[in-house]
């Protein structure tokens, strides 16, 4: 279907088919490098969202009864699939959020690993026995699938994001209705493509385009059993409050503020280098992005001054262009909220190291700003306080460690926290100290692989297991206690 503005309309797929979606109000997906129509969606509603739990439900009478290995073959051919249409998913990804083909490409990688720890499922899903538990009488834990899981996704990693969720669900003998972000639907589209190609049966995966209508469809979906979320603090919070009243299990991950404490000893090409990666890498558009850096004592001046040259260099500019680093926002409107938040740390006090705003290509179609470095910032400031989520970095100076740490660890946020060093002692009291679930040592960006858990802490994350690993099994799984007396 085509409308007015000559753009894909994209479908919904339910029960295995492309359907149109109910809703009425057109919302025009650009390229955000050029601002140039991609795709429109339609903002789908409850009707839409009943199909699709409706097919889900339906699905997962069959699915949940898959033998595991015979589900787990399904994620293998799946796997091959991603493979084979690397560079297509890579550019999809570009082409929607903006980052840099090498970042997009590092991003399918990702995704692929969530399918191949959700094929491992067979050995993930068994349970336990202990067959003495008294004369005669033994126990067993077996594990089953949820239900319908319904997913909720953010615009920043279109294909990663929804790989932490729907492939391990699916492994797991759930069905699943997705929610992809309405500002990045063209890869989901793609994703459940390829999975129908490899052999899964209708109406396990279904995806849902909209905005809160549909979320707001699948919290008070009673037939909805479980909700995973990703996206930011407030909405986060609220998904987690309304998933639970509703009686449902949730896991909601949301925003950050990630700090990287640079000490006096480090090495400080590598601090620079993965500090530029981690700032300003998928232009500052990731929940794992270094936001603030803490210089302990005398390094601050070389660092900063390293930081400003380093960021001089950096190539800014369509992601799909050789060579670009660093790729726009996503939207007009997120340019204009960070163009705001630069004007405020200006307002704050706050030093303009580098003005990203002047930088060559801020002024055209697409929606560009250049690296900004803002050195003597506070925690009383807002550009240090709120997440930004743009290629802003706020520099804290610190006179020794237990500041630095006590810098980071006032911030309502502790998704992740880096430290540059060579010292064991302050490897180890970093550890210990810092409020942060997912670490990094001489590491720019310590996301997690798809065996380990994604962690954040405070209002990084609300509910109780999260995605990945084992507490990813735990989440998509209920057991069944058994104790038996022969
Ligand atoms: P967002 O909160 O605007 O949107 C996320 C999802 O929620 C989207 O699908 C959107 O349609 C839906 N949504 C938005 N507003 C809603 C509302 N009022 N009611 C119901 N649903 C609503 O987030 P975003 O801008 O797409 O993504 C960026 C955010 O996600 C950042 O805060 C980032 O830190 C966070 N994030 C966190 C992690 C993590 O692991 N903690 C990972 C990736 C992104």
């Amino acid at each position: 279907m085509t409308s007015s503005t000559n753009v894909q309309t994209l479908k919904n797929f339910i029960g295995g088919q492309w359907v149109d979606s109910t809703g009425t109000e057109r919302v025009i997906v650009p390229n955000p490098a050029t601002g140039a129509p991609l795709a429109e969606i339609l903002l789908a509603g409850k009707e839409d969202v009943n199909a699709a739990v409706a097919a889900a439900k339906s699905a997962f009478q069959k699915w949940s009864k898959t033998p595991v290995p015979k589900r787990a073959r399904i994620l293998f051919r799946y796997q091959q699939l991603l493979v084979e249409h690397w560079e297509e998913l890579a550019r999809l990804i570009t082409l929607e959020n903006g980052k840099s083909f090498k970042e997009a490409y590092g991003e399918v990688q990702r995704g692929i690993e969530c399918v191949e720890y959700a094929a491992g499922a067979p050995a993930l899903m068994m349970g336990s026995q202990l067959p003495d538990i008294a004369t005669d009488m033994e126990s067993g834990m077996y594990r089953y699938p949820v239900g319908v899981v319904g997913g909720i996704t953010p615009f920043n990693f279109p294909m990663m994001v929804p790989c932490w969720m729907f492939p391990l669900a699916i492994a797991c003998g759930n069905a699943f209705v997705l929610k992809p972000s309405e500002r990045t639907p063209l890869c989901a589209n793609r994703l459940v493509e390829l999975f129908q190609e490899a052999g899964l049966p209708d109406g396990v995966l279904n995806v849902v385009h909209g905005a809160h209508d549909v979320v707001n469809g699948i919290l008070a979906h009673e037939g909805v059993t479980a909700v995973s979320f990703v996206g930011s603090q407030p909405v986060a919070e609220y998904v987690y409050k309304t998933a639970a009243e509703h009686g449902k299990r949730v896991q909601a991950l949301a925003g950050a503020k990630n700090h990287t404490i640079v000490m006096p000893d480090a090495d400080l090409n590598e601090a620079v280098k993965g500090i530029i990666g981690a700032a300003f890498g998928s232009a500052g558009e990731r929940c794992m992005a270094c936001s603030v850096v803490v210089p302990v004592g005398d390094i601050a001046d070389e660092l900063v001054d390293r930081l400003v040259k380093a960021a001089d260099e950096i190539v800014m500019g369509d992601g799909l262009e050789d060579g670009v680093f660093l790729g726009p926002v996503i939207r007009d409107t997120h340019k204009a909220r960070t163009l705001d938040y630069i004007a405020t740390g200006e307002a704050e006090g706050a030093t303009l190291l580098r003005d990203g705003r002047k930088d060559p290509g801020t002024d055209g179609q697409g929606y560009f700003v250049g690296a900004t470095i803002f050195d003597h910032v506070d925690s009383t400031m807002k550009i240090w306080r709120d997440e930004i989520f743009a290629p802003v970095l706020s520099v804290v100076r610190a006179g020794s460690l237990d500041e630095a740490i006590a810098i980071a660890n006032k911030s309502e946020f502790a998704n992740g926290a880096c430290m540059y060093t060579d010292s064991a002692k302050a490897i180890r009291q970093f550890r210990e100290e810092i409020d942060a679930g997912m670490l990094g040592i001489n590491v720019g960006v310590p996301a997690p692989m798809s065996f380990f858990p994604f962690s954040g802490w405070k209002k990084s994350f609300y509910g109780d297991l999260h995605v990945n690993g084992r507490d990813g099994i735990e989440f998509y799984t209920r057991r069944k206690m058994v104790t038996a007396r022969y």
